[in-house]
Order: C-alpha cells, then structure tokens, then sequence
C-alpha cells in the first residue's frame, strides 16, 4: 500500500487533521541563512563522551561488524538493546577539496534508482562572509537530535542504536511534517512512482528504502545496509576529490574513497572542524572542514 494509498484509508477526522498538517507546510522552503558553529568536544582524546581509541584502519572497524548480509538497522537495534552500539556511524565533509562536481550526488541517485530531483545529497553552492563561492555537500546530518523524528504522528522515522536516523516508508503516511521541521532541507515528498529498480542486495527496509514507496518522505540513509558489509556509502567512495569520510566515532576513525584513513578526534580538532546550524541543537553527526577562504562562525548565504 502506497502512502496516498494508506492516507485514504484513514478516518475522514485523521484525514482533516492531516489536511492541516500538510496545509502548514511550506511547499517551496526558501534558502536558510547558513550558520557554522563549532562542537565543543571536537579537540581532546574523547568524541562524544565515547573516549574510545583508534584500532587501525576503518576496514578492521568494519570488519568487527555483525554479519554481512543484516541491516544497519536490525543490527544497530540489537546491539542497542544490549547495550553500546558497536559503531557510532559519522561523516566528514572536507570543504577544502570540493570541486563542485556533483558525482557524489548523481553516484547516489544511481545507486537507489532516485529522480532527478530526489537528491540525498545535494551540492549547494554557497557565498561566505567576504563574497567568495565554494560548495558544499549536504547529506542527512543524522542529528543527534533529530526534529524530524519526534514530530511523525505515527513514528515512522526511526534513530537507530548506531547513530543514523532512517524512514520506514511501510510506515510513513505522507504527512509531510517531519520536511518542515528539518533545518537542512534534507527531505523529500515521493510525489510520483519511483524509478523501476532491479533485484535489490538488501531487502527493502529503512537502511534501504530502494525502490522509493509514492505518497511517502525519503531522505539520506549513510547507505546503512551497506555499512556491515564493509562498504563505504556511494557518495564516499565515489567522490574523486576524497572529499567526503565515512567516520566511527566509536573506534575513533574515518575514511574517505580514495584511500585516506585518519584518527577522527584527531582529524577534526587539527582542522577546526565545525557542524552546520549547530545553533538549532540538532547535534549533527555531519562535521565540515572550512576551506576554500571562507569565515568560520560567521553567516552565510546561499550563492
Ligand atoms: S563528488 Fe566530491 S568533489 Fe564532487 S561535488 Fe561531491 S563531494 Fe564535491
Ligand atoms: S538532517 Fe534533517 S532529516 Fe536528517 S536527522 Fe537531522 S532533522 Fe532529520
């Protein structure tokens, strides 16, 4: 059952009030004025209170995962049940490297036979303080916390023990609520059927929402069935620049797709390393490297 499908199936009282739920959302958001700001904890030996060392290469974290074939999700949740989640999944985003070539977007689309215009990761093109461009990749900041979750009326949108915050699309009723409450404009409305997608690797589920559900929201998801498999996300691996790091906040270590494997404590307070909107206290697990001349803690707008 699609979305729509489940939405006219609900009470006439559930369909007014989704009616003035959907009514209240904006359907164009405008550019948000874009506020850098730093993570307190970044320099030191701890990350996220986990204080956890470096074990070696990213490839050994991953290894240390659960079996290849199960979901980020169902694993995350059952490690979360018993206790610490194994990984405690991030991102890097290192500004200085970004060409602005869009592959990371476009491998993405690819890979999870998205439209054109569902982009789990965009590259905006922003202007700093003093006037100068540069790009900047945005995917789902799987914020610590997160907005969109507590406002879904029918939890459709899931934390998981690992640290990613996915979509149960078997769930969601299309209110479209959870796209407003997001600050990073991270989230679409599947307003036509999806693209046709051959046999998927992974069973379609939250860590992987492929083929897309119509009449539902969809966003970024870490390429979370990947991960216990010991892939990068596409956009990571398929960036050419190295520009983007899958990290583990856990093990204390990231990798980006060209082979460069870094301490991620260590790699983030040497770059002054800062997260986006960080005055929303969304505590995104995105964190960004400033380069390219633009000012740091300062406003910027979209160029
Ligand atoms: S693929 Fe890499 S260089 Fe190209 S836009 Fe994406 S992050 Fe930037
Ligand atoms: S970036 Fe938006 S969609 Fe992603 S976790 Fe944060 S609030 Fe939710």
């Amino acid at each position: 059952m699609t979305g729509s499908e489940r939405r006219d199936a609900a009470s006439a009282e559930d369909r007014d009030v989704l009616d003035d739920v959907q009514s209240a959302n904006r359907p164009e958001r405008e550019p948000v004025p874009v506020t850098f700001g730093r993570r307190g904890f970044l320099r030191g030996a701890t990350i996220g209170g986990l204080g956890i060392a470096a074990t070696g290469a990213l490839g050994y974290a991953f290894g240390a995962s659960s079996a290849s074939s199960a979901s980020s999700a169902s694993s995350a949740t059952t490690a979360g049940a018993a206790g610490r989640a194994t990984h405690q999944w991030a991102m890097v985003i290192d500004l200085r490297s970004c060409n602005g070539c869009k592959l990371c977007t476009t491998a993405c689309q690819a890979a999870h036979f998205l439209h054109e215009d569902q982009t789990w990761i965009d590259v905006f093109t922003m202007r700093d303080a003093s006037g100068k461009h540069y790009s900047m990749p945005r995917p789902c900041m799987m914020c610590e916390d997160p907005p969109c979750v507590p406002v879904c009326p029918v939890q459709a949108n899931v934390r998981t023990a690992d640290g990613l915050t996915l979509v149960d699309q078997s769930r969601c009723i299309g209110t479209r609520i959870c796209m407003n409450a997001c600050p990073y404009q991270a989230r679409y409305f599947n307003w036509s059927k999806p693209r046709p997608a051959p046999r998927q690797p992974f069973p379609q589920e939250p860590a992987w929402p492929v083929p897309q559900v119509e009449g539902t929201v969809g966003k970024c998801i870490t390429c979370a069935a990947m991960l216990p498999a010991g892939k990068l996300p596409e956009c990571v691996s398929r960036c050419p620049m190295g520009v983007l790091y899958l990290g583990d906040l856990a093990t204390d270590v990231a990798v980006n797709g060209i082979g460069t494997t870094v301490k991620l404590s260590e790699f983030l307070a040497d770059n002054d390393a800062v997260t986006f909107k960080e005055s929303y206290g969304t505590h995104p697990r995105v964190f960004y490297i400033p380069g390219s001349g633009q000012a740091l803690d300062t406003d910027a707008e979209a160029g």
